[in-house]
């Protein structure tokens, strides 16, 4: 393997990494995608998606990508298992090494996606999809006239509660400190909303459930130290996302909270090396956009290698 220069290496097998593998495969370009777990990314850990197009009725996540593989294996894709640890710039090729080893190509496309901060809480992991979600913009509508709660203080938490009131009978803003980070306009739009109620200086113990999913939090207030239980039917948890590119920094542009800067044809800062889906700074993180960033990042992966851009 270490002898081989690939054309691409696809750094992440979720949506936009199966994406950017099949535009690549599709064009001829010798293509190696890697994936450090199972193939699919975040989409594997939901139980059914509405919003991707061509689906009328949703479809289970695992399904889709499913689908997003096999549709990859018409054009020959090859996929290895491995996890990617550094890359070095060497002028008429770049190194990547993964899990130790040196792979050589002439451009890279990172895909390596974004994972939601978990409360750590018993009962979380098992009602994943039951109740529990990370992803307002995603679940959202699943929680039609009943009750919920979005955990958080920031301008996610803020937007994805006022979000959420146009779907459930009431939203509880459960926040650990005495006064949100959203901004002002977020923060006087929470306070003037009906539907939202806000639990300062609470934090969620335990999430409790049945077979039917989700059935109440158990709350403890940090001033009075009093536990109580709220019966709820979704718990949102919006309490920071972390971008898979510490890998990277010393070695791409990020931005603060890590995220790799591109421009908008998915190039970062390092001539022949794209980034696409999750993994970079951008407005929507989701399944659609993720895939048409993985279209763009092939694409001018492709120019980059035919020498129409730098
Ligand atoms: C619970 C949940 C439900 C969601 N529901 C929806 C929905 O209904 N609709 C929607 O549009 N979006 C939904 N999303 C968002 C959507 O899943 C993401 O926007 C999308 O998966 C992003 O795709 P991606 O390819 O950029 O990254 P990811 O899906 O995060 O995939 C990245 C992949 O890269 C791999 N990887 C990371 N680092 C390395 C490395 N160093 N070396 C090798 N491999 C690596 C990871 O293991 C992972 O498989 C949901 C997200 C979650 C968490």
């Amino acid at each position: 393997m270490s002898e081989t220069i690939y054309d691409v290496i696809i750094i992440g097998g979720g949506p936009a990494g199966l994406t950017a593998g099949l535009y690549t495969s599709r064009a001829k370009l010798k293509t190696l995608l890697l994936e450090r777990m199972i193939m699919g990314g975040q989409v594997m850990t939901t139980t059914k998606v509405e919003n991707y197009p061509g689906f009328p009725g949703g479809i289970d996540g695992p399904e889709l990508m499913m689908k997003f593989q096999e549709h990859c294996q018409e054009f020959g894709l090859e996929v290895v298992t491995g996890e990617a640890e550094g890359l070095v710039d060497n002028g008429d090729y770049k190194s990547l090494t993964v899990d130790g080893k040196e792979i050589k190509t002439r451009s890279v496309i990172i895909t390596t996606g974004a994972e939601p901060s978990k409360l750590g809480i018993d009962g979380e992991a098992s009602l994943v999809g039951r109740g529990v979600s990370y992803c307002a913009t995603c679940d959202g509508a699943f929680f039609r006239d009943v009750e919920v709660a979005i955990i958080g203080g920031g301008d996610t938490a803020a937007e994805e509660a006022l979000f959420l009131t146009r779907f459930a009978s009431k939203v509880y803003l459960i926040h650990r400190r005495d006064e949100l980070r959203a901004t002002k306009i977020l923060q006087d739009r929470i306070a003037s909303n009906e539907k939202i109620e806000v639990l300062w200086d609470t934090v969620v113990e335990k999430a409790n459930g049945d077979n039917s999913g989700l059935t109440s939090v158990t709350l403890k207030n940090l001033k009075s130290g009093e536990s109580s239980e709220l019966p709820l039917a979704g718990m949102f948890i919006a309490i920071g996302v972390t971008p898979k590119a510490h890998f990277l920094a010393e070695i791409l542009e990020l931005d603060a909270d890590g995220y790799i800067l591109t421009d908008a044809e998915c190039r970062t800062s390092m001539p022949g090396v794209f980034a696409a889906g999750d993994v970079r700074k951008k407005i929507l993180k989701q399944i659609a956009t993720a895939v048409g960033d993985g279209a763009v990042a092939a694409i001018m992966a492709e120019k980059y290698l035919d020498g129409f851009v730098e």
